[in-house]
């Protein structure tokens, strides 16, 4: 059976004592009774100490991105074993931001995916079309196009160890959100897609989160769509009481 996480993305904020301060009042406000899975992506600053923080919960650690390559001359990045020398499971591959702002390609973020698996790590896979390409009729072929390059010979084995992400780029950061009924339909062409490129075995237990613009308000009804898994989380995570009222709404 496929686990329904809620996933926070911190993005570029939170230095390292406000880090803590968001992760200690993360764990005060969980109960007990909130067994949904859980992982905060901080930023890689906050990597290390965030996870010493969060050792004796429920709560994953990811990283926001990371190299393809292994080592070497790459000024500024951070390799997959450094991620997970610092206690990161997670890693976000292919956010739109990533896609957009810092031009990643399906190629690019597909010899991520690889690299990630390598080294034991979790991708969170994340798709999605903009506005023009939703009302230009291509949303289909867009998210065929994102999930068949980004997960070119990873294997049926390999998309078990994975999270995908459907996250519309006009509904990312806006506080427009999909409807459920729009992001349900898109959920279940993703899986339909999983189903014809391996198998509905394991496409039936592959985690698709939805994100853009998630908030205790309308966390409730998009995660009880049946094809929706969760939520990755922007805006929302970036307070203690929001990030935990989405996971328990779940
Ligand atoms: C995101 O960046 O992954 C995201 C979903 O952001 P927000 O929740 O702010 O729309």
């Amino acid at each position: 059976m496929r686990k329904t996480i809620v996933a926070g993305n911190w993005k570029m904020n939170k230095d390292l004592n406000e880090s803590v301060a968001l992760i200690s009042e993360i764990k005060n406000l969980l109960s007990e009774d909130t067994d949904v899975k859980m992982i905060v992506c901080p930023p890689y600053t906050s990597l290390e100490t965030v996870n010493t923080l969060i050792k004796d919960t429920n709560i994953g650690l990811g990283a926001q991105n990371m190299c393809a390559a292994d080592s070497g001359a790459f000024t500024g990045a951070i390799s997959a074993s450094m991620i997970k020398s610092v206690g990161c499971e997670y890693v976000i591959l292919g956010h739109s931001e990533r896609r957009t702002i810092f031009g990643e390609t399906d190629e690019l973020i597909n010899a991520k995916i690889k690299k990630a698996l390598e080294n034991s790590l979790i991708p969170i896979f994340c798709i999605g079309e903009t506005l023009e390409e939703r009302e230009s009729g291509e949303m289909k072929s867009v998210i065929e196009r994102q999930v068949k390059e980004g997960l070119n010979d990873i294997s049926a084995d390999q998309l078990s160890q994975m999270i995908v992400a459907y996250e519309p780029v006009w509904a990312i950061g806006t506080g427009k959100t999909a409807t459920p009924d729009q992001a349900q339909e898109v959920h279940a062409f993703i899986r339909g897609l999983l189903t014809e490129m391996y198998s509905s075995e394991f496409a039936d237990n592959v985690t698709i989160q939805y994100g853009g613009s998630v908030k205790p308000d309308n966390a409730k009804e998009l995660l009880s769509q049946p094809d929706i898994d969760g939520a990755l989380v922007g805006g929302a995570c970036l307070k203690a009481d929001s990030f935990v009222a989405i996971a328990k709404a779940v």
